[in-house]
């Protein structure tokens, strides 16, 4: 119908580090429709220290996948949101082809628009590069590169860095790097033949 046919539903593919979450920022920011995350949405949960937090928690600092059905309820309901109405800029889901037919399902039974997919394709070796310095401000989520992007005291948006130093996230360790590639390409990368 008219409604669905102004939705903008986004999807960006890529390896870990490729980059998605900064254009899924830009074009949240262009579009005026919000980014969903599930690698945001995980990290508020540990935050908060609640259940579901706490059972991913050694999963994703190891640099495994979390159990589809977890992403895909937490999907679930943010699609369900009124400000989630006029679009999403998927980022980091689905990462497997399971979560990428619930994906379908849900767009089916709600009449959303047809996903677009945009794919971020970087060599691993650059990903590597990127992961590793990579830091992390767990106060404003604010994604740092200790030289491409070092971080500065106010830039970011509502962090001061002297009373929140950014960090090495768990998962940017090598062995986690290793995994989260791998994770990569044995669950995620299939996508591609898949869309
Ligand atoms: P990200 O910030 O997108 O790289 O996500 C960080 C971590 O959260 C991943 O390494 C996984 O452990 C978990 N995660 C995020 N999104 C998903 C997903 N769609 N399916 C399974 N695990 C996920």
């Amino acid at each position: 119908d008219g409604e669905s046919a102004m939705q903008h539903n986004i999807y960006l593919f890529g390896a870990p580090g490729a980059g998605k979450g900064t254009q899924a920022q830009l074009l949240s920011e262009k579009l005026g429709i919000p980014q969903l995350s599930t690698g945001d949405m995980l990290r508020a949960a540990r935050k908060e220290g609640s259940e579901l937090g706490n059972r991913v928690a050694a999963l994703m600092d190891s640099g495994q996948l979390v159990p589809d059905e977890v992403v895909i309820e937490l999907v679930k309901q943010r699609l369900a949101r009124p400000d989630h109405q006029a679009g999403v800029i998927l980022d980091g889901f689905p990462r497997t082809i399971k979560q990428a037919e619930a994906l379908d399902a849900m767009f089916a039974a709600t009449g959303r628009a047809p996903l677009r997919v945009i794919s971020v394709e970087v060599a691993f070796d650059e990903i590597r590069r990127r992961l590793a310095g990579r830091r992390w401000c767990a106060r404003c989520n604010g994604t740092f590169h200790v030289t491409d992007n070092p971080p500065r005291p106010g830039n970011s948006p509502g962090c001061d860095v002297s009373s929140c130093p950014p960090a090495v996230r768990p998962d940017a360790r090598p062995e986690a790097i290793e995994k989260r590639l791998q994770a990569y390409s044995q669950q995620t990368a299939p996508l591609m033949d898949y869309y």
